[in-house]
């Protein structure tokens, strides 16, 4: 039997997506690249935006049609949140809510026997010690949590993923070692929001990483999304754990507004000033930390002097990179109920902020001109292999062997909206010799 698996969303999606398909290869399904070979199709889906929502209602649609003799499962965040939606888009389609991924063998076989199923569970489960197939060899998406603490006023995925529901820190140990034993040089941690990590069963973030450290192997853990609301309370812990050289310094902490009028109305329970504060905090100990943010721009109530100050802030922190949003509305949420801002208005400061955003990452590439150091190649792109150093800074590299998951040493050659490097051949770096507080004076060192 061939299976047919096509996936929209965050890192938590994708790695619902690798197991979906381990869990078929297990049940002894092939997975095949076009629906137009497959018995079965499978859609995870995401709801987090309008936009993003649009476009797989569209793609539900377009399945159904197109193929309506194959049956057609939906799986993951919309199912759960909004399941009358995927009714309408498709009345044959079978509906499987994230809480029950450990189900979909079994869903699949029943919808190629003909049955419409539903499973929306409404009680969450660890999705550890599953099958994968991973789509990057070199990549380990490890999902830590599921759902959150917070009641955002703007966001959907409360509805999908629930309240906080960490997975046990020895199973996340577990699965770390399986990955790497199977090639994985990189571990992405993820969850709606990994600062909260732990808190529903009595450890937290920075724990974790301590235990993950503990692991032999060479390998970089990448740390996916913290709530600035929840760093405050680990942050001393935190910024111990990051000591570690598998960590990457990076930290993504999406502040979503630089008006605490805003922040408020959004129901973020934390104000600019926390955020700057984490922000400073992290930088004084990893002085070339990579730092991304999240703006929505639009929010009910948002006035010029608001987006002014998202504006100041911005140009005050100098991020490497900004995830710009334009706010949506999301059925079921508070701010749903408020009063919208125009489109117009949206997109233009949307597109003021996408600018300065453009600016200020390339303002940050600047410094990393001239640095070498040791990467890992995590990808090929459009312009080549991509190489992450400490910081995880993406620098691409021209090479005609196959890099994937080596560790090499690379100069930073050149700096546009991209770092691009070249390999060096000189032979070792003591990692441990990075200064720490100042990895630029590693360059030198090593230069000469
Ligand atoms: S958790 Fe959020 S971003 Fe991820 S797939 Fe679900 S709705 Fe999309």
């Amino acid at each position: 039997m061939l299976a047919y698996i096509e996936t929209y969303g965050c890192a938590f999606a994708q790695a619902e997506s690798e197991i979906i398909a381990g869990m078929l290869a297990k049940h002894g399904f092939a997975i095949v690249s076009s629906p137009d070979v497959a018995d079965v199709l499978i859609i995870v889906t995401c709801h987090v935006k309008e936009a993003t929502e649009n476009k797989v209602i569209y793609r539900i649609r377009e399945l159904c049609r197109k193929y309506p003799k194959k049956p057609l499962l939906v799986y993951g965040c919309l199912p759960r949140a909004y399941p009358e939606k995927v009714r309408k888009a498709c009345e044959r389609a079978s509906l499987v809510g994230n809480f029950n991924l450990r189900e979909i063998p079994k869903a699949v076989k029943q919808a190629l026997q003909g049955e419409r199923v539903e499973l929306l569970s409404e009680i969450p489960e660890s999705k550890l010690g599953l099958p994968r197939i991973k789509r990057n060899p070199v990549i380990g998406i490890v999902p830590i949590a599921e759902g959150c603490l917070c009641s955002c006023a703007y966001c959907s995925t409360k509805l999908s993923r629930g309240e906080i529901f960490s997975f046990s820190p020895e199973e996340i140990v577990k699965e770390i070692k399986h990955l790497l034993k199977t090639g994985c040089k990189e571990i992405w941690l993820t969850a709606q929001d990994c600062a909260c990590y732990g808190f529903d069963i009595g450890t937290n973030l920075a724990e974790l990483l301590q235990k993950i450290c503990k692991l032999s192997q060479k390998f970089f853990v990448r740390v996916g999304m913290l709530n600035p609301l929840h760093v405050k309370k680990i942050l001393p812990e935190l910024l111990q754990a990051y000591e570690n050289e598998k960590i990457y310094k990076f930290l993504h902490l999406p502040v979503q507004s630089g008006s605490n009028k805003i922040l408020y109305a959004m129901h973020r329970r934390y104000n600019v000033s926390d955020f700057l504060g984490v922000i400073k905090t992290f930088r004084e100990r990893f002085p070339f930390l990579q730092l991304w943010t999240d703006i929505i721009v639009g929010f009910p109530g948002e006035t010029e002097k608001d987006f002014e100050a998202t504006k100041k802030l911005l140009l005050d922190i100098k991020p490497d990179w900004v995830n710009v949003s334009k706010f949506s509305v999301r059925e079921r949420t508070e701010a749903a109920k408020l009063k919208q801002i125009s489109t117009k208005i949206k997109k233009q400061r949307s597109r003021e902020l996408s600018e300065i955003v453009r600016e200020l990452g390339k303002k940050a590439n600047e410094k990393w001109v001239g640095w070498c150091g040791e990467a890992l190649v995590d990808e090929k792109g459009k312009y080549g292999y991509v190489a992450r150093n400490f910081a995880y800074k993406p620098i691409v590299l021209k090479a005609d062997e196959n890099l994937l998951g080596k560790f090499l040493k690379v100069k930073v050659v050149k700096a546009e909206s991209f770092l691009f490097g070249e390999i060096l051949k000189i032979s070792s770096i003591n990692y441990r010799n990075i200064n720490k507080s100042n990895p630029m004076l590693s360059v030198t060192a090593l230069d000469q």
